[in-house]
């Protein structure tokens, strides 16, 4: 049997990887965009932007694992077209048959248009490349601005601020990560950066940028920056399947499988939109966990192994010196209750997002031993 895997991320790896421990010893052929062998991202926004870590840390597999292996890896190759009647996958002018099709295409940067548009220096963080620019423009005296107070862009403001880095976040909510962690838990991460001399603009707009990096507020004010680093989410990189006639709604739709609308062909990561069985609904997920799970799930599902795709979705973080873990997901009907355990004061502490008396979630920060007693809590009632 014929595997083919588009994507050059960490979902893509993991399925290569299961297939042969799972004794796959037919061809498989992964197909990765970049000019790189497929790597994990969370090294972009932390050690290697910190300059801990060089950027061999994200590579997933090294190039010996490959050709050991017997998988034919093609960097710089990104695919083109899918064909399904004739069941290969076009690169340029190459046809490249399949039996089974894995789809990891993963997500990319929404863009701002007012911030492309301005002739300022603005930058996405995606790519090894883009970590490596936005590192370079760090130090004392120089002068970072990031729209957008999320994961990436507090990331970005925490390994800036270690480099001495002037920043100011501008966020159009209230908090940052308000709408993820509510405004219990947002307001100690708000306060963890104030506390590091990050400049919070809150509830801000962003209503102009000038060619010389001057950001104006819709409240009057202006901010100067050498270098503007917008994370205002991502998109899913849907584009062949949508163009294949694959079922497509903000990413791949597949089933609790990973199956999408054509039964050979699966998606896993950040691109698949997934019928999630024990959620109840569908649910796209942008977390690491997920990108390992779901590729290694995919792998065995293409071998013909039945089964749901059941983990819940766990993210981390690292920020300073705070570390934080979060299982569940509240989902799109919110919560009713957070109960906190532990004072966030001492910087140690647990939180759980309760609705209607069933724990949708919950989280530690720096308490590194109750990741499972959280995993345990979660779907259970109080
Ligand atoms: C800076 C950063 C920090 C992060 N930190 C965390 C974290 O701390 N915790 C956490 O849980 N998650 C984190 N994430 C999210 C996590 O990295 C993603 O969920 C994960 O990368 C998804 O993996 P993936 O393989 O699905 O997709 P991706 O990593 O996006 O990989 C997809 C790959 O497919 C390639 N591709 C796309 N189209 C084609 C094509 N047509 N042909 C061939 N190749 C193609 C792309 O070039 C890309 O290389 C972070 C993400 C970023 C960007």
């Amino acid at each position: 049997m014929n595997i083919v895997i588009v994507g050059g991320g960490l979902a893509a790896a993991k399925a290569t990887e299961e297939l042969r421990e799972r004794g796959h010893d037919g061809p498989i052929t992964v197909l990765a965009g970049e000019d790189h062998l497929p790597y994990e991202r969370p090294p972009l926004s932390k050690g290697i932007l910190l300059g801990k870590d060089d950027a061999d840390a994200a590579t997933v597999l090294p190039r010996s694992w490959y050709d050991e292996h017997g998988v034919t890896l093609r960097t710089s190759s990104a695919v083109d077209s899918i064909d399904l009647e004739a069941g290969v996958v076009l690169v340029g002018e190459e046809s490249i048959e399949f039996d089974r099709l894995l789809l990891a295409t993963g997500s990319r940067p929404r863009h701002l248009a007012l911030a492309d548009d301005s002739g300022a220096s603005v930058a996405y963080l995606r790519t090894l490349e883009d970590s490596a620019a936005i590192k370079a423009s760090f130090g004392p005296g120089r002068r970072l601005v990031i729209i957008g107070g999320g994961w990436i862009g507090l990331e970005v403001a925490a390994a800036a601020r270690e480099a001495g880095t002037d920043v100011t976040v501008v966020e159009s909510l209230e908090l940052p990560l308000l709408r993820v962690l509510g405004p219990e838990v947002a307001e100690h991460f708000a306060e963890l950066h104030r506390s590091h001399g990050v400049d919070l603009r809150l509830s801000a707009s962003v209503t102009g940028i000038d060619a010389d990096g001057t950001v104006h507020l819709a409240d009057g004010e202006s901010v100067a920056s050498d270098l503007i680093v917008v994370g205002v989410g991502v998109e899913p990189v849907d584009d062949l399947a949508r163009a294949a006639d694959l079922a497509v709604d903000n990413g791949v739709l597949v089933d609790e499988g990973l199956r999408t609308s054509d039964p050979r062909v699966f998606a896993a990561g950040d691109v698949a939109n997934h019928l999630h069985p024990v959620l109840g609904r569908r649910i796209r997920v942008e977390h690491w966990d997920t990108a390992i799970g779901q590729g290694q799930h995919a792998a065995r599902a293409m071998l013909g192994e039945d089964g749901d795709y059941e983990r819940l979705p766990y993210f981390f973080t690292d920020q300073y010196d705070l570390g934080m873990e979060y299982v569940g997901s509240v989902g799109p009907d919110g919560y009713t209750d957070v109960q906190v355990e532990g004072d966030p004061a001492t910087g140690t502490f647990r939180a759980y997002w309760v609705r209607d008396g069933l724990v949708v979630a919950g989280m530690h920060v720096n308490d590194w031993d109750a990741t499972d007693a959280i995993k345990a809590r979660v779907g259970t009632t109080v």
